[in-house]
């Protein structure tokens, strides 16, 4: 048995192999533990924190919720703060008009979607139409369905008996190219792959595709190249396949614009958000559709046969709103964009003083850095000298906390990769001390590893 770390817990912590830390306090991007040492949270959680921590006008604010109601079952009434966060919503969306289903969470979000994309083939007279088409590496959430659909092998293989069959093409991670090729004499081939996979499934039976803009943990900030979702968009439309945009970790301006996938000329027909979304002060993630998928179940059943107990909390949506103004008031979309920009460069500059560095990657504020063993062939790591744990394990002891990404980046066969995602309130000099401390960090591992 291992070591019993913080003897005496009754936590059923998700690694017994570690000690749990906790932190007492947050401020702005920064977390402050038990003993009141500050940490720079270059992972905003997991991507979660946008507003920073310790935000006091939240706080404050829940004062006036006071007597606000609590609970009203989401199946039965609504609640003023979800009618207004949902036109918010709607409103930064790239659809003309369309409707929010609030979840606790975004795997809740994006099985929401898949259900929602099955009723509405059901609905329009296509009962046949039942499959998911997603993408290896992709990851859309932990329960066993989003699991089958998800493409992140380390997180499946246990649970392999329990899930479904579903369609999974290459994804358009150019760093380790599934085709051995480079853009644009590609032409796009990932993308193609879609209507390959389509034909093989027989049209009449995929009822969406669903995919993560910009690819999240699994492969830490993989941006696709332009034309790659107008092929995607195109090809769907072509099958009657619906689009679902997982933003629930790219989204809400994580990647400098309100949705992920406002950087190519295309809109999805459903988009699921999460994380950003309650900003860690709220469980709350959403289902966001357009009217013209919607309008189907309206003007068929009328009746969409799904939800949760928890769906379209008063609270959770009130805090919903809180976040949505504190990223009007100060422009927190627009600092993604220009803080990612500074941050990007920065770690451009930080590969070329690090020969480990074989990738620096991202869009606003969700970079990824992918280490290798060798940059001219791009070979990873033996995945048994834990090079990404050590990175993490080494900035955490000088006070930075980064995201450890999935390893299975080189196709399930390890890979080493790190997320920084912080808060977008995020300032030049957290930046600064941010790359400072890494490459400390990644000098004395490196060391190591030589
Ligand atoms: N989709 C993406 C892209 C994610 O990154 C995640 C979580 O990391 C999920 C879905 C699942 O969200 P949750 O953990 O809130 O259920």
């Amino acid at each position: 048995m291992a070591e019993e770390f913080n003897p005496g817990s009754s936590v059923f912590y998700r690694d017994f192999n570690r000690p749990w830390k906790w932190f007492k306090s947050g401020d702005g991007c920064y977390l402050i533990d038990q003993d009141g040492r500050r940490y720079l949270d270059a992972a905003g959680g997991v991507a979660v924190n946008i507003v920073g921590h310790g935000e006091t006008r939240i706080v404050e604010a829940l004062r006036s919720f006071e007597h606000e109601v609590n609970y009203v079952y989401g199946a039965a009434f609504t609640s003023s703060w979800q009618e207004e966060l949902a036109t918010d919503i709607v409103g930064i969306s790239p659809f003309d008009s369309g409707r929010v289903f609030f979840t606790s969470g975004g795997s809740e979000a994006n099985e929401t979607a898949v259900k929602l994309a099955r009723q509405y083939h059901v609905e329009r007279g296509e009962p046949r139409r039942w499959k998911v088409i997603s993408r290896w590496l992709g990851y859309h959430g932990n329960t066993l369905s989003m699991l089958s659909v998800s493409g992140r092998p380390s997180w499946r293989s246990l649970y392999d008996p329990y899930l479904f069959n579903s369609p999974k093409i290459d994804p358009p991670y150019c760093y380790r190219c599934p085709y051995q090729k480079s853009f644009p004499s590609c032409e796009i081939a990932c993308a193609d792959a879609l209507e390959r996979a389509i034909l093989m499934e027989g049209p009449e039976t995929v009822a969406a595709f669903i995919a993560e803009p910009v690819l999240g943990t699994s492969v830490s900030a993989v941006v696709p190249v332009p034309g790659y979702y107008e092929r995607i968009r195109e090809i769907c439309d072509q099958y009657g396949v619906l689009f679902i945009s997982d933003e629930v970790l790219c989204g809400y301006g994580r990647t400098g614009t309100a949705f992920a996938i406002d950087h190519w000329d295309v809109v999805p027909d459903i988009i699921t958000i999460g994380k950003g979304l309650g900003s860690g002060y709220a469980p709350l993630a959403a289902c966001v559709a357009s009217d013209e998928v919607v309008d189907v179940i309206k003007k068929g059943t009328g009746r969409f046969v799904h939800g949760f107990t928890y769906s379209g909390l008063p609270l959770s949506c009130f805090i919903g709103v809180q976040v949505f103004n504190l990223i009007m008031e100060k422009q927190l979309f627009e600092r993604s964009k220009s803080m990612g920009a500074y941050l990007l460069g920065q770690l451009a500059l930080l590969a070329e003083r690090h020969e480990m560095i074989g990738d620096v990657r991202g869009l606003g504020l969700l970079a990824g850095i992918e280490f290798v063993a060798d940059r001219s062939t791009r070979r990873p790591f033996n995945p048994s000298l834990e090079v990404t744990e050590r990175v993490v394990a080494l900035a955490e002891e000088k006070g930075l906390l980064l995201r450890q990404g999935a390893a299975d980046a080189n196709y399930g066969r390890g890979g080493d990769h790190v997320q920084i995602s912080p808060p977008y309130v995020i300032g030049l000099r957290e930046i600064d001390e941010m790359v400072e401390v890494l490459d400390v960090v990644l000098t004395e591992v490196g060391q190591t590893l030589a």
